[in-house]
């Protein structure tokens, strides 16, 4: 398989994530509830029995460029929250991860999903409180769109984990942390 560097392939996930977000817009997310006027508003993205959002490792990357735009403490910070979240879920790389549930440490009271515009993961942008079962944007769709961006990451990193819980890969890539792979 041909290799790809990470620069370019983070460019492609940019405009594969833009256009996938534009799709759901215009065709699906119209005949949700409006999140704006949401009267628990982030209760989906903490909701600890419910949110299992897997990224792979590009994502992580992604997710941890945008966070790199807010102020060193701000990161510290976040990223404090989310090793606690690593604690407390005992979330792991290895065994059934997707059966793991947890609160979104990305979720910040008062300003919503901390990555919204720039990284948001594929399950995210999908998700919505939609009445009717039938309005869902279909299962067969995002699993495109994780396909695409699994191909992705593996023309970059050749990586033995595909996608692991959203909190563990950023604890991996936690910049502040001794042991970081980015070091
Ligand atoms: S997805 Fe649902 S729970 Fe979350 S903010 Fe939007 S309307 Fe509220
Ligand atoms: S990444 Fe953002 S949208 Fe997704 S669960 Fe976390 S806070 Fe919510």
């Amino acid at each position: 398989m041909k290799t790809m560097t990470e620069s370019k392939a983070l460019s492609k996930l940019n405009k594969l994530k833009s256009k996938y977000r534009e799709f759901v817009k215009t065709n699906y997310e119209y005949k949700a509830q409006d999140c704006q006027t949401c009267p628990t508003k982030g209760a989906c993205c903490l909701d600890a029995h419910f949110v299992n959002v897997h990224i792979t490792k590009l994502e992580a990357v992604a997710i941890r460029q945008t966070l790199e735009k807010l102020s060193v403490e701000k990161q510290i910070e976040i990223y404090k929250r989310t090793k606690e979240t690593v604690a407390k879920y005992d979330l792991k790389t290895d065994g059934d991860t997707f059966a793991k549930t947890f609160a979104c440490p990305l979720f910040e009271k008062g300003v919503g999903c901390l990555v919204h515009k720039d990284a948001k993961p594929a399950p995210c942008i999908s998700h919505a409180c939609y009445e009717n079962r039938e309005d869902l944007p279909p299962d067969e769709l995002q699993e495109e769109i994780e396909n695409q961006i699994e191909r992705l990451n593996k023309k970059t990193y050749r990586y033995a984990w595909t996608r692991l819980s959203l909190p563990v890969y950023l604890v991996l890539l936690n910049p502040f942390a001794k042991n970081s792979e980015s070091k």
